[in-house]
């Protein structure tokens, strides 16, 4: 398997394995960049193996599930690096991931264990919640090490970072909606929010605030009832969401959603959501939604609210409400300098703001030098 050649590979300053047999942890680490400063992202605790246990004898679905977990650390810390630089944050790029069920193997012990790891790293990564830990995971992991962040509690604690990615969702909803519709409001404009968890439910609230028409769907029930309790939404089948004749799609659920079978039936302007990596290829939806005349809010730009938040928490500062809303605000201006540069070259959003991020940590990484 070619590791050092990949694209995924690629710039990476340092990848860790770690493994320890009492606990049955095996989780890799990987440090993308500390240019901008120590490397801030999630742990990913997830059972790779799983979707290649029909189709594989057992111990071939566990190297294939290990590879996946190679490329799948790789890519999500490149992607924090390009996330931390965007938003001006004094975070590099790094990301791990914990490979098995959580619910099977994540017990404390195993956090704990995993927590001595990454205190070796020293600080140059900060880990934090993602897909498949917990607070009480980080609370363990955090007996072991300082290096973690977006804990509930202690004296630096900034807590859910949902919040925060809502907003500065919102906000860049209305940096979009003025590039592409010329509106400087969203009263009367329709939103189609996919998913109403603990980002997409922030993010109707601020929606109905602002007079947007909402249309939701969700594929858990009291999900969908929560966000009823907010104000007047419509809701629709998990299946008709991106097909919502409206102005904004906002995915707030899971990845890949932007692909060629969904594309060909959107059909709003707009799409600007919370969800990770929303385009199936990087670099061809894009320019498909491009040329759809779509356009496409990138992703790891506009949810950066949550590691804004997170920021003061690895430096160990105290920030003001005020100071933080403010830099989640300004997602809003990022993400206009995208769109304009955009349109100026003819070219996709996700690749303008792909080298936008490369060029602010080039020069972080010279000036270091
Ligand atoms: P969540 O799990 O709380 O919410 C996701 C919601 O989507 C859930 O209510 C789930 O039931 C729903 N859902 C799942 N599959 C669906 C489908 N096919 N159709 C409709 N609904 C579906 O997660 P979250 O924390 O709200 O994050 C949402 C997205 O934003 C994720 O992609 C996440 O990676 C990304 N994100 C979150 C944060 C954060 O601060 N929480 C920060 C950056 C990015």
């Amino acid at each position: 398997m070619p590791v050092f050649d990949s694209r995924s590979f690629q710039d990476h300053e340092q990848v860790v394995f770690c493994s320890d047999a009492a606990t049955g942890l095996k989780a890799i680490v990987a440090v993308h960049s500390t240019a901008c400063g120590p490397a801030g992202g999630g742990i990913r605790f997830w059972d790779y193996a799983a979707a290649h246990r029909n189709n594989a004898p057992s111990d071939v679905a566990e190297t294939r599930g290990e590879q996946d977990a190679v490329y799948d650390v790789l890519r999500l810390s490149r992607g924090m690096s390009y996330k931390n630089a965007m938003a001006g944050l004094r975070l590099g790029g790094g990301k791990s991931v914990i490979i098995g069920n959580p619910k099977e193997i994540g017990t404390p012990d195993l956090m704990r264990a995993f927590g001595r790891f990454v205190d070796r790293l020293s600080g140059s990564y900060y880990a934090a919640e993602d897909v498949g830990t917990s607070p009480a995971m980080l609370a363990a992991m955090a007996e072991e090490t300082n290096y973690v962040s977006g804990l509930d509690d202690g004296e630096f604690a900034t807590g859910d970072p949902s919040p925060h990615t809502a907003l500065g969702v919102f906000v860049g909803i209305q940096s979009a909606v003025k590039h592409r519709l010329q509106k400087t409001d969203l009263s009367g404009v329709h939103v189609a929010v996919q998913g109403v968890g603990h980002v997409g439910i922030y993010l109707v609230e601020y929606l109905l605030n602002a007079g947007a028409k909402v249309t939701i769907t969700d594929i858990v029930a009291s999900n969908i009832e929560a966000a009823k309790a907010k104000g007047d939404v419509t809701v629709v089948e998990p299946a008709a969401i991106h097909a919502v004749d409206c102005d904004v799609f906002a995915p707030c659920a899971l990845g890949g959603g932007l692909n060629p079978t969904t594309i060909p039936d959107i059909k709003a302007t707009v799409i600007a959501g919370a969800a990770n990596n929303q385009l199936e290829h990087e670099g061809v939806q894009d320019e498909d939604l491009r040329q759809r005349g779509i356009l496409y809010a990138p992703d790891y730009v506009i949810n950066a609210g949550g590691i804004i938040s997170v920021e003061a928490e690895v430096h160990r500062e105290k920030v003001s409400d005020a100071d933080r809303e403010a830099k989640v605000r300004r997602i809003g201006d990022t993400l206009t300098r995208v769109f304009e540069a955009s349109d100026r070259e003819s070219r996709p959003t996700g690749t303008i703001a792909n080298e936008m991020a490369e060029d602010i940590i080039a020069k972080a990484a010279a000036k270091k030098a």
